[in-house]
Order: C-alpha cells, then structure tokens, then sequence
C-alpha cells in the first residue's frame, strides 16, 4: 500500500497546481475577473510564477487561487493540500499549533488557514433536508465552553454568529448551547445556538428535517411541541437509566447524535482546548464535514478531498472575521 501522503500534489507545485485546476475548473478554465470560459493562456517567461493565466477577453492575468481560499496566501499551494488531507483525515482534528511544527509556518499562518480550511468544509448554500420516509433523525443537545460576550445571532434560525450577550441564558449557566441533528446512518448538522429553547430548537428541526421522517430524542420537553410534527416522535428517558427503546422491532435511541457529541468533546478538549465562542459555529462545521465524509458511509479518502476541495470556491469574499492573509 502506498502512504497517502507520498501523491505528488502534495510535495511538487506544478503538480499541486493541477490538482486544484482540474477540480476547479472541470468544464474548462475560467476567468474570475470577467466569467470567460476557456479563452486565456499560461503566461509563459523565467520571471512567471506557477499557474499565472492571461485572459484573452479582459486582459487581466489570474490563477486558480483567485475567489477561493488561497487567494492572497503566500503559503505554497502543495502545502495547503497537504493541510486539507491532514485536517480532512483527523477525526478529532488537528491545532494550529501542530500545523505550525509539521507544516513548517509560523503559528498565525497556521491559524489562518484552519480557520479557512474550516470555512471550505462549511457548507455552502441551502441544503436538502435530512431524513425522509423510513429515516430516523435524532435530534440531541449539549452545553460546550464557557459564554463570552456580546453576542450576536441570526434571527431565522438563533444560530450564533457572534458570542453572545451575558445574562440571556438557559441550560447549565454560562455555556454554550449546541444542537444537533443527525440522520441515522447518514449526515450530522449542528448548530450554536443562543439558547436551547423550545422555539430555537423547533426552528432548526423544521428547517432541516423532512417531516416523514421519524425524530427521536431524549426525554427533554424541547422537543415535545416539534416532535408531533413529524411522522413519528421516540423519545428515550435517559434519567431513568434508558438508553434503547424497542417499539414494533424498532430501536428508539438518541446514540448517533451521543457520538457525534462524544467525537466533538474529545476533539475540543484534547486537540483544541480553546475555542473563542465566536469561532464555535467553525469548528462544528469542522467535525460535521468529518462525520458526513466518514468510511463508514462510503467515503474514500480521494472522494473526501474532493468534496473539500469543492467547498473552496467562493469562499473568500464571505471570509471577514479574520480577513488577513497568511
Ligand atoms: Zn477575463
């Protein structure tokens, strides 16, 4: 077997350079300053850097870093593929800190390119909904962190953006909510929320699950109103030291979405440590794109680097809170 490591897009520039521009550009190459399919050249002479481009119909050079998550970064491109493949396959992930001594760059460019390789694993777009008919989706709550101040969160769906206010909040004191949605055997969405209330948690339910499908949870009352909803509610009572339920052969458990938590927790405590509360909603977007690309649901390591390497375009415009290249 060969190491993963060793394919040559992640040791020869050239090499890493056509990696990305046969992903990026699969139906021809095209111009970020004017849309142009396929009317440039490679600019060619001693002094031209690797992958430099010149429009034909604008006249302005680009290469394929322009409008993704590598424009304005001087760190080599091969070396930020060899970063995606060692965040892509670390299932509790991997810190800055140990970016900075493998990859040979100083701590803030380290930094700097988790938090956009973060962003490239955040889903971009609206996204189907999750379950279906015949499907379970366990729905489950946890607290991770302390609160920070001030806060700041979107007003659909009381997802977080930014830490939140002192005194708003519920649940055990001074934590950071965090829901999740997992569809058994599938995909895990989660979210930091400003509280774990019933009209928060109901919100992000019904926005992202299929209303056939059936949703089990724990005993908790948040889930009460919501869970009539949908095809079928199971709920599990955890205080009374119940973990499954069988009903008509059918298991009723909240385990997936407790895994899920379980990965998360390790990955914040033993990798991560820690984690300002405005930067929570990136690191879950992290541990979704792990969960939702794993082995087990058919994934290989060449399909998982794809699909991350997809969610680089178009991310750098959105990319504000630490708009500094590396
Ligand atoms: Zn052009």
């Amino acid at each position: 077997m060969t190491s993963a490591l060793s394919a040559k897009h992640l040791h020869d520039e050239a090499a890493a350079y056509r990696w990305v521009e046969a992903r990026v550009w699969p139906n021809g190459r095209v111009c970020p300053h004017c849309g142009v399919v396929d009317d440039s050249g490679a600019l060619k002479g001693k002094s031209t850097r690797i992958g430099v481009y010149k429009c034909y119909s604008c006249r302005k050079p680009f290469t394929v870093k322009v409008g993704t998550i590598f424009e304005s970064s001087h760190v080599k491109l091969h070396i930020w593929l060899q970063a995606m493949h060692i965040m892509a396959s670390s299932k509790k992930g991997f810190s800055s800190n140990q970016f900075a001594r493998v990859l040979g760059v100083d701590l803030k460019t380290a930094w700097f390119m988790s938090h956009r390789i973060r962003l490239a694993m955040a889903p971009s777009g609206s996204l189907p909904p999750l379950g279906g008919e015949g499907k379970v989706v366990e729905v489950d709550e946890t607290y991770h962190g302390k609160v920070e101040h001030p806060a700041e969160f979107r007003k659909d769906t009381g997802a977080a953006l930014k830490a939140p206010r002192r005194g708003r909040h519920r649940g055990p004191a001074n934590k950071r909510p965090i829901v999740t949605l997992v569809e058994r055997g599938g995909s895990a969405r989660t979210f930091h929320v400003a509280e774990a209330n019933v009209a928060t948690v109901a919100k992000i339910v019904r926005d992202n699950v299929d209303r056939k499908s059936k949703l089990h949870t724990d005993a908790s009352s948040l889930y009460l109103t919501v869970g009539k909803e949908f095809a079928e509610h199971g709920r599990v009572e955890h205080s009374m030291g119940e973990y499954v339920r069988y009903e008509g052969g059918a298991a009723i458990h909240n385990n997936s979405a407790e895994a899920y938590f379980s990965v998360f927790k390790r990955g914040m405590k033993g990798v991560y440590q820690h984690c300002k509360e405005k930067h929570l909603h990136r690191y879950l977007a992290e541990f979704d794109f792990r969960h939702n690309t794993r082995v087990g649901l058919g994934v290989d390591d060449t399909t998982r680097a794809d699909k991350l390497l997809a969610g680089v375009v178009g991310k750098r415009l959105t990319y504000q809170t630490t708009d500094r290249p590396a």
